[in-house]
């Protein structure tokens, strides 16, 4: 028999599936894959290629590099520049350029920026350095926000007063909203994020879909998953009945993870959120608490940022949108490749134009 993973890596079950959606899909669908670490499987395992021609995948804002504003970017390499500063941050982030430079640029001239792979070992690095300030730079998605706060709590408890986030966290149901009344978008489905849905649970997507009652499923990352995510829109769009269906119950709950939740609201608020191409999105980001003010590193230095444009001629907002694919962009391949990226879309591992690039 087949182990569990195995089976969602079936080769004969994926060509069942495949089969069915050739048989079953008449319309002209544009489905968007909204999470990063989808539109990575996707590309791997060649799931584009097997589907038919009528049926396109959409990258969505659900790659948290590259949907961090270009003006937190500069904030994080202001940080950098204040003295007696170390920042610390997830790899993808070190390579976006901001206006000036990147995070990896400040480090080669003799910043200390330094990676982690936790939010922890940044509370760790400001326990070992007692006389720095040691900052985190936050950027994610539900999956990795109540992660950040049980850092901050942990700060919080031990003292460890030199250390501090800065924070430019996001939510994705109401980024979905936002798309949804975005003129020019167009979405017959959405792929719903797994690892997100696994904190968020099912119900966070139910205002979305009431309101706007596009076909959505959440699913998991094997090709198993993603195609069968596909036959289910395929199903919604060809019987006209929309619906808010869960393809990844190993892992996803109705109210998903109730605890997690917990944690992060206990150390943050909702408040509105800047996001790549889309813009301010209300309610689409989260806040320290006031009683965790002490923690924000952009209450604690002086930043004197102003609000730059992004990168000339780079369309990573409209792609994250859906609204175009990287090949429609005038850079890509020709100015802007993974060694030389314009925008985060190319610099992240998650980004669609890096999954063009590598797999396209
Ligand atoms: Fe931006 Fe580069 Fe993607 Fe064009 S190819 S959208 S410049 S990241």
């Amino acid at each position: 028999g087949l182990t569990y993973l195995e089976k969602f890596r079936d080769p004969s079950l994926a060509k069942n599936l495949v089969a069915a959606i050739h048989k079953e899909s008449r319309l002209t669908l544009r489905l968007m894959e909204v999470c990063g670490t989808h539109t990575m499987a996707i590309f791997r395992h060649g799931i584009r290629n097997i589907l038919p021609e009528t049926i396109t995948l959409l990258s969505g804002p659900g790659c948290p590099v590259c949907v961090t504003a270009q003006k937190d970017i500069d904030a994080f390499v202001a940080v950098s520049r204040q003295p007696d500063v170390i920042v610390t941050t997830f790899g993808d982030l070190m390579r976006v350029p901001g206006s000036g430079t990147t995070l990896a640029g400040q480090k080669g001239a003799g910043a200390d920026v330094r990676m982690v792979y936790s939010v922890f070992d940044a509370v760790t690095i400001a326990r070992q350095n007692p006389e720095k300030q040691v900052v985190f730079c936050a950027v994610g998605f539900e999956t990795t926000i109540p992660t950040i706060a049980a850092a901050v709590l942990m700060a919080a408890k031990e003292k460890v007063t030199n250390f501090s986030i800065y924070g430019a966290n996001k939510l994705t149901p109401p980024a979905l909203a936002a798309l949804m009344t975005t003129p020019g978008v167009s979405i017959d489905g959405f792929i719903l994020p797994g690892h997100v849905s696994v904190i968020t649970g099912v119900d966070a997507y139910r205002s979305v879909f009431e309101t706007h009652k596009v076909p959505s499923v959440i699913t998991g990352f094997e090709p198993i998953d993603i195609l069968h995510a596909v036959l289910m829109l395929v199903r919604q769009n060809e019987s006209r009945v929309p619906a808010l269906e869960n393809a990844y119950p190993r892992a996803v709950r109705e109210s998903g993870n109730p605890k997690a939740r917990e944690v992060m609201h206990q150390v943050f608020t909702v408040g509105d959120a800047a996001w790549r191409g889309i813009g301010l999105i209300k309610n689409s980001g989260m806040e320290l608490k006031p009683d965790f003010k002490a923690f924000d590193a952009g209450a604690r230095f002086e930043l004197n940022l102003t609000d730059v444009a992004e990168p000339k001629g780079c369309a990573c907002g409209e792609i994250l949108m859906g609204l175009k694919t990287p090949v429609a962009c005038a850079l890509y391949k020709k100015v802007c490749t993974p060694m030389t990226p314009v925008g985060p879309c190319m610099v992240s591992s998650e980004g669609a134009c890096a999954a063009y690039y590598n797999y396209g």
